[in-house]
């Protein structure tokens, strides 16, 4: 098979990243007999250099046209006085509406072989944590009716939250079925004891749940979870949640696996299209000095392979592999631990690909 990757490569570390992800597929595609196209398109700062605008209309109509879109990550301090509408971050935001991108898929792994890195307690994660979080990502209260207003007060302040059955129905169906693709539990996390959103979003779940018996669902009120993430991680499967409880979740549970540098994501709307990008920002600090971790974007290459285009075994060998490398003890120096000696991107790139 031949598929069409839009690449935005973007600033900081994410040439060197994404040219690793590039690497991999290409030996992917060697091994499987697929050829992956890959075409770069500018967005964020750089794209701001050289066209005055953090996402031009041509990365837009090539992101749409593309079979999915793998991308590096955008900003610096160049960039950070910019004002509101020239941000780099602007091009993702902007990504995200014109692909209508409704879903983020967040895993949170802990790797055994980085066991030491977890914050939390080794009687905790004694048998490691594996869970994707399954975020709403275009409705409730970041996308509701908000303003100023005089209140009982003085001047006040106010956000909405709304969410549609439609909305709800949408995600819940992609959890159930990402579910069906791992462990097959589901735990739908809202606050149905105070807001009515989230009564909606409860009924909705139920109802959609009835379609997948095959499927375990339970509920879970947002701030037990946000306990439970650090009482007993393990219990995770398959999270579903919305957009503000997802946003401040998923960056809980990534930090408990204690490194930034190993964490995918997916956006996903309606078919089969995707934007994969790491979790982690630029990082300006280490541009250009070939010390990134490149595993984020490998893995987010993996979850393209499996969620866009249907190839499970090819993720799983790319994933298969990234694990052996850590097995074997090489790291880079995000993930070395004190005084550690560490490889470099490209080095690690290549040991993922001897791998492979
Ligand atoms: P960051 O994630 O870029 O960096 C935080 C720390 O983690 C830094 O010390 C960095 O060196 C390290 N780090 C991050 N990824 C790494 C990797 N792959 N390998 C090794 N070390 C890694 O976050 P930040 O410093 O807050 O932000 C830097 C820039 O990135 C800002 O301009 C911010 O706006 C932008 N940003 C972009 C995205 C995105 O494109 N999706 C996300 C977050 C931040």
């Amino acid at each position: 098979m031949e598929y069409q990757i839009a690449l935005i490569r973007g600033d900081g570390i994410g040439p060197e990243i994404v040219d690793s992800a590039v690497r991999v597929l290409g030996k992917v595609g060697e091994k499987y007999g697929h050829t992956f196209r890959c075409t770069p398109y500018l967005a964020g700062g750089c794209a701001i250099d050289e066209t005055g605008v953090p996402l031009p209309e041509e990365t837009v109509a090539a992101c749409k046209a593309a079979d999915s879109v793998l991308l590096g990550a955008v900003g610096g301090p160049k960039w950070d006085q910019n004002p509101a509408g020239l941000r780099p971050e602007k091009a993702l935001l902007g990504l995200r509406a014109a692909m209508g991108l409704y879903t983020n898929l967040r895993p949170a792994k802990l790797y055994p072989a980085l066991a030491g890195d977890c914050p939390l307690r080794p009687d905790i994660v004694a048998n490691g944590f594996d869970m994707v979080i399954v975020r709403e990502l275009t409705g409730g209260i970041y996308f509701g009716e908000r303003g100023r207003r005089e209140g009982k007060y003085g001047p006040e302040a106010y956000d909405t939250e709304a969410y549609s059955v439609m909305e709800v129905e949408r995600i819940a169906r992609v959890a159930f079925e990402t579910a069906r693709k791992r462990r097959r539990h589901v735990t739908s996390i809202d606050k149905a004891n105070v807001l009515e959103t989230s009564r909606l979003w409860r009924e909705t779940v139920h109802r959609v749940a009835a379609d997948y018996p095959d499927v375990t669902c339970t509920d879970m009120l947002v701030d037990n979870a946000a306990m439970q993430l650090v009482r007993n991680p393990a219990q995770f499967d398959v999270v579903v949640t919305s957009n503000m409880f997802g946003d401040i979740l998923s960056d809980e549970a990534s930090q408990i696996t204690g490194s930034i540098g190993m964490l995918p994501s997916s956006s996903l709307g309606d078919g089969t299209r995707g934007l994969y990008e790491p979790i982690h920002g630029s990082a300006p600090d280490i541009a250009g000095q070939d010390k990134a971790n490149p595993i984020a974007t490998i893995l987010s290459a993996a979850m393209m392979l499996r969620y866009s285009f249907s190839l499970g075994e090819e993720a799983a060998a790319i994933e298969a592999a990234v694990d052996r490398v850590l097995n074997a003890g090489w790291r880079t120096s995000d993930i070395a631990g004190e005084g550690a000696a560490a490889i470099g991107c490209t080095a690690m790139t290549d040991k993922i690909i001897g791998e492979l």
